[in-house]
């Protein structure tokens, strides 16, 4: 499988921001993985005329389950993809944190996303707290049930690891840790959509950073990243794609 290099720009960035996106293309023309960059949605039509031809795809970091209608402020999956977006993040904790997002919401979005051809990457991943209690593989087992369509696909699907604690942070669980989720991640998604699972990429997310990245993703099952704020510089997240 390829791996990817999925970065989210967050709430950050404005067209002044895009001079990053060019620095990016120049340095990493050719990965060896799949290069991902999600701006804010103001910036995915310019982002992705930028990158036509390119390497470096656009997504977006939510949808609106529905295709259009009464919905003040929000977006739906085709909208994202007409403005040129090829992914989704669904049920970031941030997402889950700041609008309440739960998991049946969050898989409803997931639906509508790979419905409109998107792929969805659904994030998961415990507090602190329910690391602490021992409660890690029950909360993510139960995120996970809860945020996977039954249908999808190693096409149409990624998974992001994203403990709450280690975002932002500079704070990473150990290599034994991650690959403890990581293996419990794939057989879990086995149970749930069957084979499919082996293809669908898994990604690390937390303070992923160029100078512990070539240690993460070493560990088996780690597929990729999702790189939030060494995602915002070229000079921070081309050494990351170059360690995929
Ligand atoms: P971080 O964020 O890399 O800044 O820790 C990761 C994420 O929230 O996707």
């Amino acid at each position: 499988m390829r791996k990817l290099a999925a970065g989210n720009w967050k709430m950050n960035g404005t067209r002044a921001g895009l001079a990053e996106v060019q620095a990016l293309l120049a340095a990493q023309p050719d990965p060896a993985c799949e290069m991902l960059l999600c701006p804010p949605a103001t910036l995915i039509a310019a982002m992705a005329a930028l990158t036509q031809g390119s390497r470096l795809q656009v997504g977006a970091q939510d949808c609106h389950a529905r295709a259009s209608g009464a919905h003040t402020g929000d977006l739906s999956a085709a909208m994202l993809a007409d403005a040129g977006a090829s992914h989704v993040i669904l049920g970031h904790s941030e997402r889950r944190a700041d609008h309440g997002e739960t998991d049946a919401q969050v898989r409803t979005k997931a639906e509508a996303a790979i419905a409109t051809g998107l792929v969805a990457i659904v994030c998961l991943g415990e507090t602190e707290a329910e690391r602490d209690a021992g409660q890690t593989l029950e909360v993510i087992g139960a995120q996970l049930d809860g945020s996977v369509p039954e249908d999808a696909t190693a096409a149409n699907l990624v998974i992001a690891y994203e403990p709450v604690w280690a975002i932002g942070t500079g704070r990473t669980p150990t290599i034994a840790q991650i690959a403890e989720v990581h293996g419990f991640l794939r057989a879990r998604l086995t149970a749930r959509i069957g084979a499919e699972a082996a293809g669908v990429r898994l990604l690390y997310g937390g303070s992923v950073k160029p100078g512990n990245a070539a240690e993460i993703f070493a560990v088996p099952d780690v597929d990729g990243a999702l790189v939030g704020g060494a995602s915002l510089k070229a000079a921070d997240f081309a050494p990351i794609v170059a360690a995929l």
